[in-house]
């Protein structure tokens, strides 16, 4: 554990089987310095046990950064449930999760993530107070992803602003996946006057865009189809070396997590010119609406002035990353770094 190349200091690495209901999930908090170490449970067919541990690892640090840049009392976890979750998920298997859950105290507090669903987190909360976005009085039933839709709009705004001084009026954007959070972030986008391109594998998602008044492109044209914003919401490792050779977009700003598929990644964006707003500091929007969840604090618009203040923080990177000569990514993980170093 302590040699695993993920490993980076994690707190604690925990383990649960359940035989009765399947139950194989693995817990990890890389720190709860900052506070309890809230990340979402995600629940998937994993090809074997080291690919859960790695991703669980890799998942739970980029929490404790996301929340550090967030300026939340939170520090960075994440959860993982071995198997299928169309076949292998039960109610018993997400109580059985629950009270794996309970057993840390609240020093992991679970939240939705892919595989898992807000009732699959009400399941969990029946056998332990310890889980995030499940409140009926908040405005989306629970879920966070318009509040995660909102601090990508202002920071796709944030980011034309600074390159271009101008605003998203006429502007294009090519959204690559139309969910939960892609949905939401088109009608901010056509709202503020902006041309929105969208592609989805899903003909009922992208249905619902194209009636918002989005336009679909091909799968596969959808990083090469003129426009100026590219925005990733679907899944991860979107942008890789084919991308960046084909690409004519300037601006990379979007929803999914882990967008760079490498480490080299972040410098061959900066070399061709093209600017890139570090995925986790601008979809935290999703984690400060679950923390102002777990405070009982549910005016969305207490939550929506503090998912505002992701475009500012993207602004000071991207002055960072000028002055230092580094790309953005590297920019915000030197900014959360320091803000960890200071806690400890
Ligand atoms: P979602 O599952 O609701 O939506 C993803 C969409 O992408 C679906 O419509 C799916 O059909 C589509 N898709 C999948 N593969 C595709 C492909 N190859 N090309 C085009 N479309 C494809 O998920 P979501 O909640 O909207 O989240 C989107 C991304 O943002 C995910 O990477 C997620 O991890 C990340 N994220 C979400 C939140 C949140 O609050 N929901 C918070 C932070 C990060």
């Amino acid at each position: 554990m302590f040699n695993h190349p993920s490993f980076n200091g994690h707190e604690l690495v925990t383990h649960h089987v359940d035989e009765s209901t399947g139950l194989r999930a693995i817990i990890a908090v890389h720190s709860s310095k900052r506070g309890p170490a809230l990340g979402g449970c995600r629940m998937f067919e994993y090809v074997d046990d080291d690919q859960a541990l790695n991703d669980v690892l890799r998942l739970s640090q980029g929490m404790s950064y996301k929340t550090a840049l967030a300026g939340l009392p939170l520090g960075g976890g994440k959860s993982v449930i071995v198997g299928n979750p169309h076949t292998l998920k039960s109610p018993d298997l997400m109580q059985a999760m629950g009270r794996f859950v309970d057993r840390l105290n609240g020093r992991y507090i679970a939240a939705e993530d892919s595989g898992t669903s807000v009732a699959d987190l009400a399941e969990m909360g029946r056998v332990t107070e310890h889980v995030a976005g499940v409140n009926h009085n908040h405005a989306a039933g629970g879920d966070p992803s318009p509040s995660t839709a909102l601090g990508v709009f202002l920071s796709i705004e944030a980011a034309v602003k600074w390159r271009y001084d101008k605003s998203l009026h006429n502007v294009t954007v090519a959204v690559q996946g139309a969910g939960n959070v892609g949905r939401h972030l088109i009608n901010h986008l056509i709202q503020a006057g902006a041309s929105v391109l969208v592609c989805d594998v899903n003909r009922d998602n992208l249905d619902k865009a194209i009636a918002l008044g989005a336009t679909e492109v091909g799968l596969d044209q959808i990083h090469r189809s003129g426009a100026l914003v590219f925005a990733p919401c679907a899944m991860g490792a979107a942008i890789n070396d084919q991308f960046i050779a084909e690409t004519d977009a300037t601006i990379i700003a979007g929803a999914a997590n882990n967008q760079l598929a490498h480490d080299g990644i972040a410098q061959k964006l900066m070399f061709k010119g093209i600017l890139y707003a570090p995925d986790y500091l601008i979809n935290a929007g999703g984690i400060i609406d679950a923390y102002y969840q777990t405070q009982g604090l549910l005016d969305q618009q207490q939550i929506n002035q503090s998912v505002s203040a992701i475009a500012g923080r993207l602004i000071q990177v991207f002055e960072s990353a000028r002055t230092q000569g580094c790309s953005p990514a590297m920019a915000a993980d030197q900014l959360a770094e320091h803000i960890l170093r200071s806690d400890s």
